[in-house]
């Protein structure tokens, strides 16, 4: 069993709704446990030339799971998801509403063709250190530090959505 950290982001259609039903998909995976996650962030979108105000804004969110998978059948069913989730008919066909990305795996350190991890970028981007530290406030990313610490350190330009985290939304949802 290992503990692993996903972050998930949109910027294309009802964010909210597709970063919801993420969870659910994520939660639902064989062999995939939910264990806590954080409330959405906002912010503006980053592209390869950098931050540009004028492409639809980012939500994020973050969920830790705990899961008998190896980390690339965890990445699988993630793109799987991605695929299920990701794509919408409002825009262009094609166009990803949906990122999946794989944050850490316990202490584990990766590279492989397909799967690097921890995630090479994740402790430069408040987008994803933001929803981990409300996810798990004593959160390490593994060889680097604490995520709280990290975070302070580059400068939190992400706004907090005033919604309850995915996976009370989910439990919600499946309650009612
Ligand atoms: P992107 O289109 O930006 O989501 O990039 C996806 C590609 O990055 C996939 O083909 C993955 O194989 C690769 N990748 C490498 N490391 C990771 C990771 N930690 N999480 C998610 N994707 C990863």
């Amino acid at each position: 069993m290992s503990r692993a950290v996903i972050a998930l982001g949109a910027n294309l259609g009802d964010r909210g709704s597709t970063l919801r039903a993420a969870a659910r998909a994520i939660a639902a995976v064989p062999g995939v446990r939910p264990v806590a996650s954080s409330r959405e962030v906002e912010s503006v979108a980053l592209t390869v030339e950098g931050l540009d105000p004028s492409k639809p804004r980012y939500r994020n969110a973050v969920v830790v799971v705990d899961t008998d998978l190896a980390p690339q059948a965890l990445l699988d069913a993630l793109h799987r998801i991605e695929d299920e989730h990701g794509r919408t008919r409002e825009v262009r066909w094609g166009d990803r509403t949906l990122d999946l990305d794989v944050v850490a795996i316990d202490d584990l350190r990766l590279d492989t063709a397909t799967l690097t991890v921890p995630h090479p970028r994740a402790g430069e981007r408040a987008f994803v250190l933001a929803p981990w530290v409300d996810a798990d406030p004593e959160a390490v990313l593994p060889g680097v530090g604490r995520v709280a610490d990290l975070l302070e350190a580059i400068g939190d330009d992400t706004e907090r959505v005033d919604e309850p985290r995915l996976f009370e939304q989910h439990e919600r949802g499946s309650a009612a």
